[in-house]
């Protein structure tokens, strides 16, 4: 018997290996191998086909060492996507593997007899004088009680939160970690209620969760114009495998989802749920879970890897999750019987992986992932990509809109301010406009709260010698360096080198450097200089790298301790906060001046998105939009909600320059430590992709940052028609690969492709 493995390298192909007798009768396709590799070197692979053909050719064929696991912990469909993958973003195999399994699998001692070892974990209920519609009173009456003890009260107060606690009755159970998982509840303040005979403790196995019966899901009735939706949606499923729901912010996509999720596992169907980042999944898990209970998981890389690894076997098992809430890596968990894909915010670039390969858009995978089960797809957004909006338009998707919030809230009202005028005229505070400050002032003395958005963390993105223009740079790349003010120091933001802050300019000595542009932290400072009794958060990269950053901001910000959160596109998308009415945009323009075919339809999406964090429950927002570009059609755009607009300008941008959606784009990189050669394998590349590809070859060039982490990079760009046959260009493009490395052309250079490229 022989077996094919793949190994988690970047290499072409499989490997055949010699499968030993005794190990033969515990080896399935899709389980684990350890074997050989090279001269001393062992790996743990996937097998991925059993047979008895002898590898042509005299090479030795290796035995394979151990098997680890006795039954797949890879599934066959899982399989094909991987290899789907492979070949669509021209990437090895292997690539997909490092990315989809998560490194614990990786480990060799990981062996079977650890296979699926049930775990136990403190669970908190009710003592049963307090559990029952007939202790609902009593409940009240100690709640009440504990007016002087607030501890214990949130505490409580916090637990009948998780448990979906409803009519005397828990929906239900809680974990002891869960509940003491944030900053705010103390463990002492529980001890006391356990004491008081109020809580209990009790231990109960993980993968045993009791699960939430099907008729004690409870979703939210919908509105009138939320349950049409939901209607069209399911008809728009007769014909079409993917429907775009385009629905303005609060309108109530999430509700729909999660009457979908409930009629799918009514179905006995598994659902997808994606999101674009890790910072919203922790608000979206709590809704979910209010209604789904122990039926959800969530997956992403903030777990640590042995929490993946437990949560893969899981949905291996008998009992996996009905619902994965996750990002992009959640398309690589095994599933059974998946009915439902759901991709919230489906505009957002973050679905898209930029390093390492595989370079692929979650939300195109998920869309064929869906297929191989022929399960349905629904992406939403209040600003879909143009993408997905032309395959709506034009019949490939259904399309379903929501034009109302729910309640018929009004849209925020979006004005315009115009800092260049401001400044001419010496009326800025910092970078603050009168407007701004007064309506974060009004706000804050209404007892509301207020986001400021700005695209750049750090305090300065560059400084700069007033008397001899120095401007300090990387010595890895080739870019200005960021002014850190906390840390005095300045940080590269391509490869995250730190250098400290020269108290003078090393070319003309003189003390004379100053910040140039605007960054988060500068706005932090300068708001808490102009209103010192506000309390203000900041959540970008560099507040958020510890595991639960993300939650403490976002709860302390829930729940009304912190005024103001200021950040980068974190603070943009998808949060629901009851008591934000006002929205600060500090600057739009340092998103208009992108050199990138999408800069105006991101500037629209973030810009949209972040006003309609502004007045989502009961009364209008309002949005300060800060701009030296007043008149340009995207700011006019945002201020209209004229999404349909932008889309149009944007569309005929696309077709007259023959972007995306008319053309496919592939970019090719050619990266080294040398100059020279990386310019002159470019241009030896240019030259042969032209006898292939003529005039769809564009470059090589050098990008805007051409050197990263002391390599240097050059650009090649591909311009492929929709009817060019995709598989015909990758065969060409790998075959070209190939002659070139067998004529010497490549060496001392790295080359990858990236494929439709965001
Ligand atoms: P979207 O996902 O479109 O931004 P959400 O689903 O988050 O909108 O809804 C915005 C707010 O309105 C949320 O607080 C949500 O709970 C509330 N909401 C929306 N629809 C309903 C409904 N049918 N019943 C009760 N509350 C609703
Ligand atoms: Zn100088
Ligand atoms: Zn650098």
């Amino acid at each position: 018997m022989y077996v094919d493995v793949l190994v988690p390298l970047p290499l072409a192909g499989q490997f055949t290996y010699l499968l030993p007798d005794a190990l033969s009768s515990q080896t399935v396709v899709g389980s684990r191998v350890v074997v050989p590799f090279g001269q001393k070197r062992h790996y743990t692979g996937i097998v991925t086909r059993l047979h008895a053909a002898a590898p042509a050719g005299d090479v030795k064929v290796k035995d394979v060492i151990s098997v680890l696991d006795p039954q797949p912990i890879i599934l066959p469909r899982q399989l094909k996507l991987w290899e789907w993958m492979a070949d669509y973003y021209l990437c090895a195999e292997g690539d997909v593997l490092k990315a989809a399994l998560p490194s614990g699998f990786h480990i060799e001692s990981d062996t079977l007899e650890q296979y699926y070892r049930p775990r136990t974990e403190s669970r908190v209920c009710l003592t049963p004088a307090y559990h029952g519609s007939e202790h609902a009173e009593a409940l009240s009456g100690f709640i009440g009680s504990l007016r002087r003890a607030p501890k214990q009260q949130a505490v409580l107060r916090r637990f009948l939160e998780l448990a979906g606690y409803e009519e005397g009755r828990c929906l239900r159970e809680v974990s002891r970690h869960e509940l003491l998982a944030s900053d705010d509840i103390s463990a002492s303040s529980f001890s006391t209620l356990v004491e008081k005979g109020i809580l209990s403790v009790y231990e109960a196995e993980v993968s045993r969760l009791q699960k939430l019966a099907l008729s004690d899901i409870r979703c939210m009735p919908l509105t009138d114009v939320q349950q049409h939706a939901l209607e069209q949606i399911n008809g728009s499923w007769q014909q079409h495998d993917v429907c775009l729901l385009h629905g303005v912010t609060s309108s109530g996509k999430t509700e729909i989802y999660m009457h979908l999720i409930q009629e799918a596992l009514q179905r006995g169907q598994q659902v997808l749920y994606m999101m674009p980042e890790i910072a919203l999944t922790s608000q979206m898990q709590q809704r979910l879970r209010r209604v789904f209970g122990g039926r959800l998981g969530v997956y992403h890389s903030k777990f640590s890897d042995a929490e993946r690894v437990e949560i893969w076997k899981k949905q291996l098992s008998d009992e996996p999750y009905d619902i994965i809430l996750g990002v992009r890596s959640s398309v690589f968990l095994p599933f059974r019987r998946l009915g439902l894909v759901i991709i919230d915010e489906e505009h957002e670039n973050s679905y898209k992986q930029q390093e390492p390969a595989p370079r692929y858009h979650a939300r195109n995978v998920a869309i064929v992932l869906a297929a191989q089960f022929g399960a349905k797809t629904l992406l939403g957004t209040a600003t879909p990509s143009v993408e997905s909006y032309y395959n709506a338009t034009t019949g490939k998707y259904g399309l379903v809109t929501l034009t109302q919030r729910y309640q018929s809230v009004q849209m925020p009202d979006i004005e315009i301010v115009d800092i260049k005028e401001l400044r001419r005229k010496h009326r800025m505070a910092g970078n603050f406009s009168p407007r701004l400050i007064a309506a974060i002032r009004d706000a804050l003395s209404r007892g509301e709260q207020a986001i400021l958005f700005q695209n750049r963390r750090g305090y300065a993105p560059m400084v700069e010698c007033k008397t001899c223009g120095w401007v300090p740079r990387c010595e890895r790349c080739d870019v200005s360096l960021t002014y850190h003010r906390r840390l005095s120091q300045l940080v590269c933001h391509y490869c995250g080198n730190v250098y400290r802050l020269p108290a003078r300019c090393p070319q003309c000595e003189e003390a004379n450097l100053v910040h140039i542009g605007l960054g988060t932290e500068r706005i932090e400072e300068e708001l808490h200089a102009l209103i010192p009794e506000a309390r203000i958060d900041r959540m970008d990269l560099d507040t958020t790298r510890a595991k639960t950053a993300y939650e403490r901001i976002l709860d302390d910000f829930a729940h009304q301790r912190t005024d103001v959160l200021i950040g980068t596109q974190m603070v943009s998308k998808g949060l629901d906060f009851a008591h934000v009415s006002v929205v600060g945009i500090m600057n739009a323009d340092t998103m208009l001046s992108f050199p990138d075919f999408r800069s105006y339809e991101r500037a629209y999406q973030l810009m949209a998105q972040v006003a309609g964090r502004a007045g989502r429950r009961d009364r209008q927002g309002l949005v300060i939009l800060q701009t030296r570009s007043t008149d340009i059609p995207v700011v006019s755009q945002v201020r209209r909600y004229d999404y349909r607009g932008l889309f149009d300008s944007q569309l005929a941008e696309r077709e007259a320059f023959r972007y995306p959606p008319f053309t496919r784009l592939l970019f090719i990189y050619l990266r080294g430590r040398d100059e020279r050669r990386v310019s002159e394998a470019a241009n030896a590349m240019k030259r042969r992709l032209d006898t292939l590809f003529g005039s769809r070859v564009l470059g090589p060039e050098a990008p805007p940052v051409s050197r990263v982490h002391g390599l240097h990079i050059r650009k090649i760009m591909l311009k492929l028609e929709l009817n060019y046959h995709p598989h015909t260009a990758r065969q060409q493009l790998h075959q070209l690969l190939a002659d070139m490395s067998a004529q010497g052309e490549l060496s001392g250079v790295v080359t990858h492709f990236d494929v439709d490229p965001m």
